[in-house]
């Protein structure tokens, strides 16, 4: 069976899009998600991201240092740019994680990855499909493209009912507010 890298945002998105690509290929879930505020946020949701693929028997990678090490540096490093980006934050968001998720699948030699980003009903869809593509002809690999957005509340409820922590906003310190 052939890896896939899949860019995993936090383990009740996850579920949904496992269940579709687990038949077809060999699931590599990867982290990489500095845009996540506070730091104890962006702890839990790791957290509970490796354990969920330990019950799940799945592998896993992830980025060192992936955070951004202090809110002054958060500010400076991800919330300015992002909020500048022409296209809009969430823009901004996919792509810097999508392309290092292609970086990592180069890194590891695997030629497909994906993305958890795809099942959430709240995501632009459209938006990330376009950008992994996008990606995905630059760096010479396959994005499989799945649709989980059908299964979403299903798999977040069974993420749930293991006793795992279930996040109420998407990420960034200005998705806190929304
Ligand atoms: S709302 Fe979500 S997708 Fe948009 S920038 Fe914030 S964390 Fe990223």
């Amino acid at each position: 069976m052939q890896k896939i890298l899949l860019h995993t945002c936090c383990a009740p998105c996850s579920s949904s899009t496992i269940s579709l690509l687990k038949e077809q290929f060999d699931i590599v879930s990867f982290w990489y998600n500095p845009n996540i505020y506070p730091l104890h946020e962006y702890e839990l949701r790791k957290e509970t991201w490796r354990e969920y693929m330990k019950l799940m028997k799945i592998e896993t990678a992830e980025k060192n240092a992936a955070w951004l090490g202090s809110s002054e540096l958060y500010e400076q490093l991800w919330l300015n740019e992002a909020v500048a980006c022409k296209q809009g934050r969430c823009f901004f968001c996919y792509k810097k994680r999508l392309e290092e998720t292609a970086a990592r699948a180069k890194e590891l030699g695997i030629m497909n990855f994906s993305t958890t980003l795809l099942a959430s009903p709240y995501q632009k869809h459209e938006e990330i499909k376009d950008i992994a593509r996008d990606t995905a002809e630059k760096n010479g690999l396959n994005f499989i493209y799945v649709d989980p957005r059908k299964e979403f509340y299903q798999g977040v409820n069974s993420v749930k009912k293991m006793g795992l922590y279930s996040q109420k906003y998407c990420g960034c310190k200005l998705s806190m507010r929304s």
